[in-house]
Order: C-alpha cells, then structure tokens, then sequence
C-alpha cells in the first residue's frame, strides 16, 4: 500500500515562504490521512477521499480556494480513473459545488461519465450535492488585481491498495483568469490516467499536458515494458521540446513511486506507511 499526492505548482499568489511550509505541512497530514484511509478501502476510493480533503484546504487550487475565470465566475473540473476497470468519470467546469471530485466519483455509475457546464451541475443537484460556494476572499483580490492589470495549483493523488489496484483522481480549480469554456488536462486522459499496470496525475498548463498527452503516454510506456522512471524521462523530454509546464506523481503495479517536474516549483508528499517525502 501506497500513496503519493500532489498540491500543483505555486501560483502567482503563493510565492511566499510561509505559504509554501503550509503547504507542505498540509499535504503531510492528507497524505498521512489518506493512508490510514487506505488499510481498509480500496485505492478507487482512497483517491477520491484523498482529493476531497485537498479540496477542501483553501491552501489549493481546487474546490474551496479555486482561482476566478476571466469572467468573475470560478469554474472546477475533476476526475477520477480506476486502473483495474479503466473506466474514467469527470466534471469539466462545473459551478458552485464543494468537492467536484465527488460529483466526478458519482458519475462512475453512468454510462455517460464525463459531463460539462450546466449539465455537471444539474446532475449534481439531482444527486444530493448541495450549493457551495468556493471561492475565499484572497482569489477575488487576485482577481481584481489581474483586471486591473491587464496567471496555477491543481490537486491529484494516486494510490495503491492492498490487493495491488491502482487508481488515480485529480482536481484543478483551473488555471485563473482563463476564457470561460477553457477544457484543461484534468478531466482528461492526459492529466489523469490509469490502468492495471501505473496510475498517474498531472498538474501545470492544461494545454501543455494534453498537447504532450502526457499522463496517457506515461502509462502506456509502463503498460509496454519500461520502467516508470524512464517512461517519465522520454515523456518529459517530449515536453520540453514544446516548452510544456507540467509536473507529474505516479505508482506502478510494483508500488514504485515516481514524479517528476519541468520547473521545480511542484508541490508534493508520498507516503508508504513509513517513509515520508515531501518536496518543494
Ligand atoms: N492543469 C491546470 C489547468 O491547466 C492547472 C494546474 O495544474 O495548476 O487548468
């Protein structure tokens, strides 16, 4: 059993040193969290937890303390990815929910599994996710500061469970500032994906990852033979020759534990019941 999360990249807001301890000692207590979760549910569900309470942490980019579209208006996008079924559900900028990855959890039961814009919020409604509002004093006064002046930090965890299943979930409150519409990686196989044989979730420029569809490739490269690490190398080579931002945390069937990011600003914590890493 193991588990590995992370927090995104530092956006333009948290640059301070302070934040960045918080962050990390937040990301600790999850990671901490989430594996005492994970001695008796499965990684399917461990991820989704594990996000939720990322989700909830205003420190992050995700569900409470998401960034402010162009407009005014916070948009979320979630998904989540069992690697034994390889089935993928997610919201892609849905409003006014607390934890968008549980709506994406629900939606596994469907056979129409990822749902956008209103639909992902009438379908929520319907199934008993009250109205919340996410949005936290500080992102409205960066908001106000960017329309005045003419900017990152998504969530993911991936885990392993005791029977060897792999799962991953991840959760973006977006990008900040971008056109409403906007589809970033992360409701998508390119920010978060999984099978039998490695689960992965990205964070950094949505268009970025998917132009290097850089989870997907991540794991069909185990899938085929290589090792994590060098399956992360190559796709993180890639990026660089299109001067992609991204970061990635992954696990194997074998339990081995990887990131990698193309600029070090990346928060995140692994966990495995005895040793802890935290970075950045
Ligand atoms: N990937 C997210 C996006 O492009 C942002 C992030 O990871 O911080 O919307």
């Amino acid at each position: 059993m193991k588990i590995i999360i992370h927090g995104g990249f530092f956006s333009e807001s948290d640059q301070s040193h302070e934040v960045k301890v918080a962050k990390q000692n937040s990301l600790k207590n999850i990671a901490q969290k989430a594996f005492e979760y994970l001695q008796n549910n499965s990684a399917f569900d461990t991820v989704a937890y594990a996000v939720s309470l990322l989700e909830d942490d205003e420190l992050f980019n995700a569900g409470i303390g998401s960034q402010i579209q162009s407009d005014g208006v916070i948009r979320m996008s979630a998904a989540i990815m069992d690697g034994e079924t390889q089935k993928l559900s997610g919201v892609i900028n849905i409003q006014d929910v607390k934890n968008p990855i549980f709506v994406a959890k629900e939606l596994m039961k469907e056979d129409d599994r990822v749902l956008g814009g209103n639909g992902a919020k009438n379908y929520a409604s319907e199934h008993g996710f009250e109205n919340f509002s996410t949005e936290i004093p500080q992102r409205r006064k960066e908001y106000e500061a960017k329309l005045n002046n003419g900017g990152k930090g998504t969530v993911g965890c991936v885990a392993i469970d005791k029977n060897g299943k792999l799962a991953v979930a991840t959760s973006t409150g977006g990008k900040g500032f971008e056109i409403p519409g906007r589809i970033s990686d992360s409701a998508t196989v390119a920010g978060n994906y999984a099978n039998s044989f490695c689960a992965v979730s990205c964070t950094g420029v949505g268009e970025d990852i998917v132009s290097n569809a850089t989870s997907a490739k991540i794991v069909t490269r185990v899938t085929d033979g290589m090792s994590l690490k060098n399956a992360f190398i190559k796709t993180f080579e890639e990026l660089k020759t299109i001067d992609g931002f991204a970061g990635a945390i992954a696990i194997d069937k074998d339990g081995n534990i990887y990131h990698q990011d193309s600029h070090p600003t990346m928060v995140f914590a692994s966990f495995d019941g005895e040793n802890f890493e935290v970075f950045n």
